[in-house]
């Protein structure tokens, strides 16, 4: 069993760090939070938002789930976890923009590609969501090797979850005003560069570069 003292250590080193040094910060996030993004992204370790992004406590709304994956509309779904932190982060935070945010290495789409989860488990229902993105793959791009149809279906199902986000009514109303953003961001962990896709030439283009090519 790993010790809980190491996290109890980080904690009083952020206590002492930053929330005591902080004090205007935390005066004004006492009274509520006020973020004008909304990332989605993967339960991923190594994939941490407010980290990757420098962000600031109270800056960025996060929902993490397998994959990064957003599920399509459903009024009829009782338990449904994202579409209640959409409609909190978009409704009631009127969040400007939403970043779906896929990341290089990701086993919850390794698994979705090398079918290798449980049949019937909770998790390979949910990595369905990214089924279309799978097959899109497949289909497109039958002779690349499976590293490359694993990056392609990374960046095929930050679409999938885009095209989701429009089948939430109010959001694709926000879009349309204008009121909303709706981003799709690739980080890749193996050279730290950060991509996005681009509608204008429909490809995911460098929005930071590696450090050892600037
Ligand atoms: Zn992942």
């Amino acid at each position: 069993m790993n010790s809980v003292e190491p996290l109890l250590e980080g904690f009083r080193r952020f206590q002492q760090n930053y929330f005591s040094t902080e004090q205007n910060l935390y005066e004004s996030l006492r009274h509520g939070q006020q973020p004008a993004t909304l990332v989605i992204g993967c339960c991923d370790s190594r994939v941490h938002p407010p980290a990757l992004m420098s962000s600031q406590p109270g800056e960025m709304f996060v929902v993490r789930n397998v994959a990064n994956l957003v599920p399509p509309y459903d009024a009829a779904n009782q338990h449904a976890s994202v579409a209640a932190a959409l409609e909190f982060a978009v409704l009631s935070l009127n969040v400007e923009r939403i970043i779906v945010m896929g990341h290089a290495g990701c086993g919850g789409i390794r698994a979705l590609m090398q079918r290798s989860t449980a049949v019937d488990s909770a998790l390979s229902r949910w990595l369905d969501i990214a089924a279309p993105a799978r097959d899109f793959v497949y289909r497109q791009h039958a002779g690349e090797s499976g590293a490359q149809q694993i990056r392609r279906c990374e960046q095929a199902s930050i679409m999938v979850s885009l095209n989701n986000l429009l089948s939430y009514p109010w959001i694709a109303e926000r879009v349309d005003r204008g009121q909303l953003v709706l981003d799709g961001w690739y980080f890749d962990l193996h050279d730290g560069a950060l991509w996005g896709y681009d509608a204008a030439s429909k490809a995911f283009i460098a929005l930071v570069c590696p450090l050892h090519n600037r």
